[in-house]
């Protein structure tokens, strides 16, 4: 079973307006094991609008349209269909009497165009829409297939604004293909990588991966991260889910640590969830991230409990002030050097009290560092200290990017020595 999904409007051919309901359609129609093969955006147009969906007919079982249902001389999706599929548009009573309602209970007169909202597709069910004016339309057909014989189709038209669109496919649409399709269940899994190539990640995966043809790998590269995500449909929900479990742990077994969550969490929630097994509290004393781990990590609900605080120290006299970092080790070494990261570590961990103390500093760019020791130091240079118990870890970085992606990694780094040191 294969589907397409036609966005219809004008305006998603401009610059200015993007088609997202395809991809909460995309997102449901997975969940049903059905598979979007094509999608599709034309413009409103009568004849561009009737290839376009007599070629999705064709070419898919499933179709989906969103948007053109509205009264207007450019809503013109189920003229198009109808002429695609060669039927007739038959007006419906019924909602004729809710169209002429909703204008009396607003004490106004139908415009005589609201009656082209009442045009019904022969044969289909129409989906009450509680959300405005257009129903959506579900025709279950057959077509002539290319050798002549009969082919099943579902067409469906759903309005195009969002807030209609959603409830009307999740309520109706949902129900109805559920109900024409065999049994399938869907098992997914997310596995996350921080800081590793993503063609590195392919290189060592591809093999495992491509021997579980029923499982569908998708590789993603995200902001200093790889995400791995398995999606598989049989006919019951524990057959899915042993298979994906299955290439899910062949998959962490080859990559082994750099894997740092095996069911979709973030880093930061991996390095919470750490820190409370091993009862470990963590403070920060940031220069170039300016409170970004902190950030993260306080965007995570309960992190209270396990994540004391910390201070963006910026200025060579904060990193004195508020993190201990004697100021000649400043003026000699620069702020951003090994030496200050590992004071501002021990320096933060000794002020809070906290078990870990996570230092970063670094010049972000676009401008060199400070007059001075770090005045030659090249943009993309950071330092990141972890200080515990009797041992501070210092790791020197050369990023690249521009300022937003240094400062965004640098803080994918920092987090993933704390992970790696609870490790
Ligand atoms: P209406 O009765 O409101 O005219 P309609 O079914 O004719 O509904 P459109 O006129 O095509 O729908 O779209 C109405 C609005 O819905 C658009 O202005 C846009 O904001 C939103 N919309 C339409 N299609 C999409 C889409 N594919 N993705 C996201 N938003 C959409
Ligand atoms: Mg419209």
């Amino acid at each position: 079973m294969i589907a397409e999904i036609i966005a219809v409007g004008s305006e998603m051919l401009t610059p200015y307006r993007q088609d997202t309901n395809s991809l909460l359609l995309t997102d449901g129609l997975n969940d049903l094991g059905v598979q979007v093969a094509f999608k599709t955006i034309v413009g409103d147009n009568l004849g561009h609008l009737t290839s376009a969906a007599a070629i999705a007919i064709a070419r898919a079982d499933v179709v989906i349209f969103s948007g053109g249902l509205g009264p207007t001389e450019d809503d013109l999706t189920r003229e198009a269909v109808a002429a695609a599929l060669n039927i007739e548009l038959q007006p419906d009573n019924a909602i004729l009497t809710s169209l002429y309602k909703r204008f009396a209970a607003r004490k106004m007169v139908m415009p005589p165009n609201n009656a082209s909202q009442a045009d019904v597709l022969d044969g289909a069910t129409i989906l009450e829409n509680k959300n405005g004016s257009a129903p959506g339309q579900y025709l279950d057909t057959t077509v002539i297939g290319p050798d002549g014989g009969a082919v099943r189709k579902i067409v469906v038209l759903l309005p195009g604004p969002p807030k209609e669109l959603k409830p009307l496919f999740d309520e109706a649409v949902k129900p109805l293909l559920a109900a024409s399709l065999p049994p399938r269940y869907l098992a997914k899994r997310l596995l996350r990588m921080a800081l590793i190539p993503e063609s590195h990640v392919d290189a060592r995966t591809a093999p495992i991966y491509t021997t579980y043809a029923d499982v569908e790998t998708t590789i993603l590269a995200g902001s200093a991260e790889i995400q791995l995500h398995f999606l598989c449909a049989k006919a019951t929900l524990a057959e899915a889910q042993e298979r994906v479990d299955e290439l899910a742990e062949k998959i962490e077994a080859e990559m082994e640590d750099a894997v740092f969550s095996s069911h979709g969490e973030s880093l930061e929630e991996v390095v919470l969830l750490h820190l409370g097994l091993r009862d470990l509290t963590l403070a920060t004393a940031e220069s170039c991230t300016g409170g970004l781990v902190a950030q993260r990590l306080t965007a995570i609900a309960g992190s209270s409990r396990y994540f004391l605080g910390g201070a963006v120290v910026y200025s060579d006299a904060l990193k004195t002030n508020f993190a201990g970092v004697p100021a000649e080790l400043v003026a000699e070494k620069g702020p951003v050097s090994a030496e200050v990261a590992r004071a501002l570590a021990e320096g933060i961990r000794a002020r809070t009290g906290a078990s870990l103390g996570i230092s970063v500093t670094g010049i972000a760019g676009p401008g060199p560092g400070a007059p001075g020791p770090d005045a030659d130091k090249p943009i993309g240079l950071v330092y990141i200290a972890l200080a515990g118990a009797g041992h501070t870890e210092v790791k020197e970085l050369n990023l690249m990017g521009d300022r937003e992606r240094i400062r965004f990694w640098a803080s994918q780094h920092a987090l993933e020595v704390i992970r790696r040191h609870i490790l």
